[in-house]
């Protein structure tokens, strides 16, 4: 420790905590590195020897295991950022200070806080205060070294493993189905079997255009695939087990099987939080792509079909589009129908109408999910209308032979999986007559290791009947796949269906089941007519077109004419009255319904057309109150004399209500004594309507 040390130290300093940080980047570090830590632990004795009591010594050690490149997830450095910033450390203590961030962005804001905290700094070479300007560039610098440091050790393993990756040499685990020969090039695995099991793969899903008919196949045929193990006792053994979708998907999208020694197809970064994340790189990106490196399952031709054909399967299924089982309502496509727009899948909803239920197809789960409206809405009967028909002519006794006749292809197909199968079995053989010859060799005498062996060879042979057995049933089963008597059942069903699908009595629920059972799914799209895309169970398609139905008002718009009718009609008439007229002259609505007043009130508001109230207004008209005062009558007077004649009233609703005509010069007197029936009318200044206006005051 230099002489000047105890100079920087001040009673400021040493009231205060002194903390001292400990870190190991790895967790194999802090087992192995017991030397480092221990250095680390022992600047305590450094603090003390410069004043502070060793209880004021605060030891941060959360971080042991923890790499310093970012602070992010460091719960202890954050900590000890968090004690310097409220001025509660006197001086932090590390053992190369720089180790106490390897990230300069970390390193720099400590050293700004330690400045204006007044917080001193303690490694191995002595004191600093970043408060002076000397301390601090020395701190700057070593903290930039220290991140050069990682910077270069980081570079040279990342070189070394690029340039044996552009020469195509680097060693990486080679899949299943690839060994390194002695030379330490790629081959195809040895073993026949496996290389029979995976190339019955490819030319399974070149079949079947599908990862999991694929993996269907597999499991029907009871063919097992192999799987190595990486890790643990067992390492580099094969396993055999069921195929899985996500086995396909790891082989098909490997370009190891088609030859090609490929490095570099992901990139991580890591994010703000400290997170890492991994993309993948398109193609053009991959820092190596070295074709025919190695001996190929398939061709690149085909590496790149298989692709192309999975990414249009994915159009239809996902995570988010699974099916649902038919439930109950009259709409046949529930559950099988996919967005053509978005992709997903379209949910259904039911409105009541007089005619019944009548189903919609929505895509709404992006819509759910941004807040937007749907995606597309389609009018379900008549799309369901479509689809059955189609159903009806293209289930009929023709189609279902074709269908047969491809079944008895397949039959063919079943010959291959048993004979892999059978290599199953004779596998199982030769492990068994091996563990019987190892248990052969052993010398007697040596009881623990016969014992061992014996147990080996009993489990061996159980294995060997069980592989058997299996492969005795599963010979059965498939020789069952087909008789005559099934074909008939089959035919017959094929001349039913039309009638069960026609008749009443069979239930919704059924007639969906009946649709799972031909169609895969439907695709949709709405633009100036509704598209249909079927997918049939085994690979048939149909596209179907129908135009876009109505909108429910256009359905029953009433006639340009009889709305034209109706404005001339509301300067005479009230909404009754028109009704009546329309109908006398035989119109009728766009419902093909005779007309009543609520549906000339609705035309009225719909079409914008001026009330008749506004136009009796506009006339000059009064309103019963405006005509008592106008006259210095009662209202019930005014009422009264309309009803004689001596006033005349217009009616504006069909309650009636009235609006009156202010009468010229002649205006009636009140003249007590005259009865009202012998006094004259006055002329009405307006056009008069079918109706005379009456008036019961
Ligand atoms: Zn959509």
């Amino acid at each position: 420790m230099r002489a000047d040390a105890h100079q920087k130290v001040k009673p400021s300093h040493l009231k205060r905590t002194a903390y001292l940080y400990i870190r190991q980047s790895t967790l194999r570090q802090v087992f192995e590195n017991v030397e480092s830590t221990k250095r680390q632990y022992g600047l305590r004795q450094h603090a003390v020897a410069l004043g502070w009591q060793p209880d004021q010594i605060v030891v941060i050690d959360t971080d042991l295991g923890q790499s310093g490149a970012s602070a992010a997830d460091r719960e202890g450095f954050q900590r000890l950022v968090t004690e310097v910033s409220l001025g509660r450390a006197g001086i932090v203590l590390g053992l190369e200070v720089s180790r106490l961030a390897r990230n300069s962005m970390d390193w720099h804001r400590l050293l700004e806080i330690c400045a204006l905290a007044d917080t001193l700094i303690l490694d191995e070479d002595g004191v600093y205060d970043p408060a002076h300007f000397n301390d601090r560039l020395l701190l700057g610098l070593k903290g930039t070294m220290s991140e050069a440091e990682l910077h270069v050790l980081r570079a040279r393993l990342q070189g070394g493993i690029l340039n044996k990756a552009r020469r195509g040499e680097l060693f990486l685990r080679p899949p299943i189905g690839f060994a390194y020969d002695a030379l330490g090039g790629v081959v195809l695995d040895p073993d026949q079997q496996i290389q029979h099991t995976i190339r019955m793969l490819f030319d399974t899903f070149q079949r079947t255009g599908s990862a999991m008919a694929t993996v269907r196949e597999f499991r029907n045929a009871g063919v097992r695939f192999p799987r190595r193990i990486h890790s643990g006792p067992g390492k580099g053994d094969v396993i055999w087990g069921k195929l899985e979708h996500s086995q396909v998907l790891r082989l098909l999208h490997n370009p190891r099987y088609a030859g090609v020694f490929v490095y570099g197809r992901t990139r991580t970064r890591k994010g703000v939080d400290g997170e890492c994340r991994v993309q993948h790189l398109p193609r053009e990106e991959w820092h190596t792509f070295l074709p025919e490196s190695h001996p190929a399952y398939i061709s690149w031709q085909e590496y790149e079909r298989n692709l192309k054909r999975l990414r249009e399967s994915a159009q239809a299924m996902g995570l988010e589009r699974r099916k649902s089982p038919p439930r109950e309502g009259p709409a046949l496509l529930q559950g099988l129908i996919v967005c053509g727009k978005c992709g997903r899948r379209m949910t259904l909803r039911y409105h009541v109408r007089q005619a019944g239920l009548c189903p919609e197809y929505v895509c709404q789960r992006k819509g759910i999910e941004n807040a937007e409206p749907p995606c597309q809405r389609i009018p379900g009967a008549e799309v369901d209308r479509v689809v059955s028909d189609l159903l009806l002519e293209l289930v009929n006794p023709v189609a279902l032979e074709v269908a047969l006749t491809v079944q008895q292809e397949l039959q063919a197909r079943l010959e291959e999986s048993d004979r892999l199968r059978k290599q199953h079995v004779e596998r199982a053989r030769y492990e068994a007559e091996l563990a019987q010859r190892r248990y052969m060799r052993v010398d007697p005498e040596n009881r623990l290791v016969a014992d061992t062996l014996e147990v080996d060879w009993n489990q061996k042979l159980r294995a060997l009947a069980e592989a058997q057995e299996q492969y005795e049933q599963r010979r059965e089963q498939d020789r069952q796949v087909f008789n005559e008597e099934q074909r008939a059942a089959i035919m017959a069903l094929a001349q039913d269906f039309p009638r069960l699908w026609r008749d009443p009595a069979t239930e919704d629920r059924d007639r969906k089941r009946m649709i799972r059972l031909l169609v895969e799914d439907v695709t949709m799209v709405r633009s100036q007519e509704i598209t249909l895309h079927l997918r049939f169970r085994g690979g048939a398609a149909r596209t179907v077109t129908l135009p876009n139905p109505l909108r429910s008002w256009e359905g029953w718009m009433t006639d340009a004419e009889v709305v034209d009718q109706i404005d001339q009609l509301l300067n005479v008439q009230t909404f009754g009255e028109i009704a009546a007229t329309l109908n006398a002259s035989g119109f009728r609505s766009g419902k093909g319904q005779r007309f009543t007043s609520r549906y000339i009130a609705r035309i009225q508001k719909q079409y914008a057309l001026r009330s008749r109230f506004d136009r009796l207004r506009a006339l000059g008209l009064l309103t019963l109150h405006e005509m008592a005062s106008a006259l210095s009558l009662h209202p019930r007077t005014v009422k009264t004399w309309t009803a004689y004649g001596l006033l005349k009233a217009h009616a504006y609703t069909d309650k009636p209500e009235h609006l009156y005509e202010l009468v010229g010069p002649n205006v009636p007197r009140k003249a007590q004594g005259v009865k009202l029936s012998l006094r004259r009318p006055t002329a009405s200044v307006l056009p008069q309507g079918s109706k005379e206006v009456q008036c019961e005051a």
